[in-house]
């Protein structure tokens, strides 16, 4: 009998060949946090297995170990057989995901994260909170010191906030400064546009000033990360589809961004949808044109000035820049 019949999950060669040799384990962050073989990538990979072949239900405890991952993808690089515990641990939370849906994550990456307008209009409170002088005025009377733990360590992380998403304030098209000799997309993460917009204004400036004729969709959709991060690998797909579909119309020769996070969602649509006949090419194309901002500035970028170019580099490369 087929366990878990009718639902998208990881094939047999996915973790059939793991040898426990247990190199993955000691890069894994969350196995050096708890010592513990069911939090690290080769306990992982041993739970999954049980799970597909029917020897293991579906448990609060496995779910729980598959959430705890941080995909920081140490362990794919290492594994000497090529399994990637990161990925199969990501497909591990889509099958949870279509076996019990949870109805707030359809809300959250579903019907908010891809509209960029619908989330600029969410985020509006804080930056009120930043440029009315609230913020100001709290650091000042020192009422951080009131805020519960959790979000006075969030409020401390909250960076200075632009006035206006970047994306209501970046032209489409912005010129090369000088003979322009490439066209350049740039992809515009949802942080970079309503956190990082100085930063990403940077990139923009650095690109230009180095002969690139810059083209900014305005209506990109959110590269994914935050949905595939919690299982649903169906919306990443249609938000895939969405940028790709949206970049072909620009027709540029590389595509760049300057978020580490994004980087390394959009080289991965080509895996992602390395299945679909129809979308598979195109998939392929499009992420063989992606290039993470430091790569670019290293490859193609001469000339900088210095603070466009410290700040362009800030939100520096974590996952993309392996
Ligand atoms: S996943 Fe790879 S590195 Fe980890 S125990 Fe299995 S074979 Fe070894
Ligand atoms: S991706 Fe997950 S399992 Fe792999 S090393 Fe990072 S935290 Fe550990």
């Amino acid at each position: 009998m087929e366990v878990l019949p009718n639902i998208e999950k990881p094939i047999e060669m996915d973790y059939v060949n793991c040898i426990r040799c247990g190199l993955c384990l000691a890069v894994c962050p969350t196995y050096r946090e708890h010592l513990n073989e069911i939090s690290g990538p080769r306990g992982r990979v041993a739970l999954a297995r049980k799970s597909l072949e029917g020897e293991l239900e579906l448990s609060p405890n496995l779910v729980e170990q598959m959430n705890a991952c941080f995909s920081c993808l140490a362990c794919n690089e290492i594994c000497p057989v090529g399994i990637r515990p990161a990925e199969l641990t990501l497909s591990m939370r889509y099958v949870q995901e279509q076996v019990k849906p949870a109805s707030w994550k359809q809300r959250l990456f579903g019907d908010l994260f891809p509209h960029r307008g619908q989330l600029e209009t969410a985020t509006l409170p804080l930056r009120v909170y930043e440029h009315s002088g609230i913020r100001k005025l709290i650091y000042q009377l020192r009422l951080t010191n009131l805020l519960p733990s959790q979000l006075r360590d969030m409020e401390a992380m909250l960076p200075h906030l632009p006035q206006r998403p970047l994306r209501q304030v970046l032209p489409e098209r912005t010129d090369a400064y000088s003979q322009s000799r490439l066209r350049v997309g740039f992809f515009l993460g949802c942080a970079q546009n309503l956190l990082y917009a100085e930063e990403s204004e940077a990139s923009v400036r650095v690109l230009a000033r180095n002969g690139c004729t810059v083209i900014t969709p305005r209506d990109v959709q959110c590269c994914g990360m935050p949905a595939r991060g919690y299982g649903r690998l169906d919306l990443v797909r249609a938000q895939a589809k969405h940028n790709i579909a949206t970049f072909e119309k620009v027709d540029v020769e590389v595509i760049v961004t300057d978020c580490a996070t994004c980087g390394s969602t959009l080289k991965d649509y080509s895996t992602l949808l390395k299945d679909d006949a129809e979308w598979a090419s195109r998939a392929e194309l499009f992420s063989s044109r992606i290039r993470d901002g430091i790569r670019a500035g290293s490859s193609f970028c001469t000339v900088s000035r210095g603070r466009d170019c410290l700040m362009s580099n800030s939100h520096e490369p974590y996952i993309g820049n392996r």
